[in-house]
């Protein structure tokens, strides 16, 4: 039976993809998948439950017995299929990824293709890392962790996918990937794409299914030895809470509500759209997103009428226009809560610079917001406290250098941070005072050997490179 079936334009998904075949779901329940553009369902998918999840686990635990102790050349030529099968697949890739979350096309297609040179990072990242150190009597060996599972968020589906499997592949885990129950097209899209790379059978296993069900069966099971979680802080912390029982290894990519501080030197034909890009990426559901944007006093009214004009390039619409920057939210849900947010900041008595409540003009249909920008906030509101994952920027007025620096690092978060300006010193410097994972300088900006991951509320661990791969292995010592 075909894993996707066609009925009428409903799309039918009844299987879990484990020890490398496609498997009818034990669980029953069914979940219908809407397309953000228009809220009509496109799919309809059979979700995993705990049976579907144990029997993923098992065919990864018999899959480790021997992957754990292939060679790093191995390990190095399984990376570069993986590379060479998602490339085959990107534009497939990208044309769901508009279809079931509404991302927008020209970012769409970025994020597939960071996800696919995460294959290339790791296989770089391998290479460089000394997997066995010896000196003296002592030898030491990095070994991977056990059986991994990776649970993930629905906004850069392809993304984290490819992103957490080629670090375990380049550790030697076997992995149970557990991806958003919103991203079943995506995700089996992506399937397509591993199960044409030869891994051996049981090292790729997917089950479909709810965070409750098939997540929490994923944290307590004792077979597995890591998870690997990309979402929000409050999932992150019952996994890290719940997984402490059988003492899992956690990873945890959370939330951000990210600064962009731009100095008082910077040249805002180029600053006002990095800022926006920031604030608007991924139609501002991204963690990285630079929500909290930081302007010098002396020069707020110049940067608000320039926000003012850029924001008419910001066209917000169907996201498979290529010329649109800003689709829709993902879900009612998502609408709901961006909508609230907005109100709030109203309420709290920011001032509206553009977009503001409802829907854009014309599209009442999907689950479009007006890309917002605030003025007048100040740091203690809730819209630049808290994570709002829409396209809803806040401007915030500074003195002095200092003053912006603390007022970036007063967030529970510290994810990701932008430094705007002319002088680079300078720029560097206030960089380096930033408690963020990562900080980017004048532009949006990526680095797949560089670590990913956060400070204080943002997470714990890092992904990319090596950083992720040292992520899935425990040191061993033996001593002569
Ligand atoms: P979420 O936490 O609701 O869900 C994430 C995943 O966890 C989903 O697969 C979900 O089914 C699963 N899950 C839910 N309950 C679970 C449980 N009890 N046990 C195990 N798994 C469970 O997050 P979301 O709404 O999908 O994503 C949005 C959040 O993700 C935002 O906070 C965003 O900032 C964050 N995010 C972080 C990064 C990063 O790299 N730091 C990247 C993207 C998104």
């Amino acid at each position: 039976m075909p894993a996707i079936m066609e009925k009428g334009t409903i799309k039918t998904l009844t299987t879990h993809y484990i020890d490398g075949a496609f498997i009818e779901s034990h669980g029953r329940q069914v979940m219908d998948i809407i397309k953000p553009t228009n809220g009509q369902a496109i799919a309809r998918v059979t979700l995993g439950d705990e049976e579907d999840t144990r029997r993923a686990i098992a065919a990864a635990k018999s899959a480790f017995a021997s992957f754990s102790r292939t060679s790093k050349e191995e390990r190095l030529l399984y990376l570069r299929q993986l590379h060479k099968s998602v490339f085959d697949h990107v534009d497939d890739l990208t044309a769901v990824m508009i279809e079931e979350y509404g991302g927008v096309a020209q970012f769409a297609r970025l994020i597939v293709e960071s996800g696919i040179n995460a294959f290339a990072a790791a296989e770089k990242g391998l290479q460089e890392l000394p997997l066995t150190q010896s000196w003296g009597k002592t030898t030491v060996t990095l070994e991977p962790v056990g059986v991994a599972a990776l649970i993930t968020a629905w906004n850069a589906n392809a993304l984290f996918i490819c992103l957490k499997l080629a670090s375990a592949v380049a550790a030697g885990c076997t992995v149970v990937l557990k991806p958003s129950e919103m991203s079943p097209l995506q995700t089996r899209t992506m399937v397509d794409a591993v199960n044409a790379a030869g891994l051996p059978k049981g090292v790729f296993n997917v089950v479909t299914g709810l965070g409750s069900v098939v997540g929490a069966e994923l944290v307590r099971n004792p077979d597995v030895a890591k998870i690997s979680f990309t979402g929000s802080v409050a999932v992150g912390q019952q996994i890290m809470r719940d997984g402490a029982a059988t003492m899992k290894r956690v990873t945890l990519e959370l939330g951000g509500k990210s600064p962009t501080i731009l100095l008082d030197d910077a040249a805002l034909d180029k600053a006002i759209p990095s800022a926006l890009t920031l604030a608007f990426m991924n139609s501002g559901q991204a963690c990285a997103a630079g929500t909290r944007l930081l302007v010098p006093k002396s020069r707020l009214e110049e940067v608000k009428r320039a926000l003012r004009d850029a924001m008419r390039a910001f066209t917000v619409g169907d996201p498979a226009d290529p010329n649109v920057m800003v689709g829709p939210m993902v879900s009612q849900k998502q609408y709901e809560r961006v909508e609230s947010y907005i109100h709030k900041g109203i309420e709290e008595g920011a001032e509206v610079l553009v977009g503001g409540e409802g829907h854009p003009k014309g599209l009442e249909a999907g689950y479009y917001v007006k890309p917002t920008v605030f003025a007048n906030v100040t740091n203690d509101m809730t819209i630049a406290q808290e994570e709002i994952f829409g396209p809803v920027l806040s401007l915030i007025a500074y003195d002095s250098e200092d003053e912006a620096i603390r007022i970036a690092n007063d967030s529970k978060y510290g994810l990701h941070s932008a430094v705007l300006g002319t002088d680079l010193q300078r720029a560097r410097r206030v960089a380096s005072q930033l408690r963020a994972g990562r900080v980017v300088i004048n532009n949006m900006t990526d680095d797949p050997q560089a670590p990913w991951g956060g400070f204080k509320y943002s997470g714990v661990g890092r992904e990319y490179g090596r950083y992720g791969i040292e992520a899935f292995l425990d040191a061993k010592a033996i001593l002569e």
